[in-house]
């Protein structure tokens, strides 16, 4: 497949940045430490493709991943530090929103959620922007090695009841990057959406 050639393209300060709208994106979201950078090395099957900037609030920057020609892998930067100057996150979340509704590349968001903790408040947001733009959302519960089995579809079906809320495209599945549980599901959601 074609995510093992994940090669790093560019990266841009903001949203507004973004050149070749063009061929297929999927972005990939979430607060930070939710295993973001560890979902998309397991992905990929790169030991250091995406990495996590040590600095909390720092301004991170949006990495681009080509898998080929026509197809991108969009890593967000990840949000939820407490530390980010009000006015930072309101410009992150405006050209977030931009990006969500004017991208006409994008062909679905994932959001990634710590199983234990899923849907904090910009969980909650991002996947509204996204249902408003009319963009499928995978909703993914990472780190389900940290949960037994039991506890673990508990978790599953909670979220699942509480996306219906959304009434729009949004799938759940739980994933590990230490367990690699989950990936074929990642694989599967993804290639509907890297269709040409
Ligand atoms: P990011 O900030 O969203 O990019 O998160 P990272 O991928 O850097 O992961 C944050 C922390 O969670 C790191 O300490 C990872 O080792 C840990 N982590 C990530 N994925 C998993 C997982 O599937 N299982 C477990 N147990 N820990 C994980």
């Amino acid at each position: 497949t074609y995510y093992t050639k994940a090669k790093f393209l560019t990266s841009a300060p903001d949203i507004r940045h973004l050149k070749m709208d063009e061929g297929i994106e999927v972005a990939f979201a979430g607060r930070s430490n939710a295993g973001k950078s560890s979902a998309l090395n397991t992905l990929t099957r790169q030991k250091n493709l995406a990495r996590t900037s040590k600095t909390p609030g720092r301004t991170q920057l949006i990495n681009i991943f080509e898998l080929d020609e026509q197809r991108r892998l969009v890593d967000l930067p990840g949000y939820g530090y407490a530390q980010v100057p009000v006015a930072m996150k309101q410009k992150w979340q405006r050209s977030l929103g931009e990006y969500l509704q004017k991208r006409k590349s994008l062909k679905g968001l994932v959001v990634l959620m710590d199983i234990r903790h899923p849907f904090k408040d910009l969980d909650q947001d991002l996947v509204h922007w996204a249902v408003d733009a009319g963009l499928p959302v995978l909703a993914l519960l990472t780190k389900s090695d940290k949960l037994k089995s039991g506890k673990r579809k508990e978790q599953l079906m909670m979220v699942e009841e509480a996306a219906l809320a959304f009434c729009g495209d949004v799938t759940v599945k739980t994933f590990s990057s230490l367990s690699r549980q989950g990936l074929g599901d990642l694989e599967s959601v993804l290639n509907q959406w890297f269709k040409l």
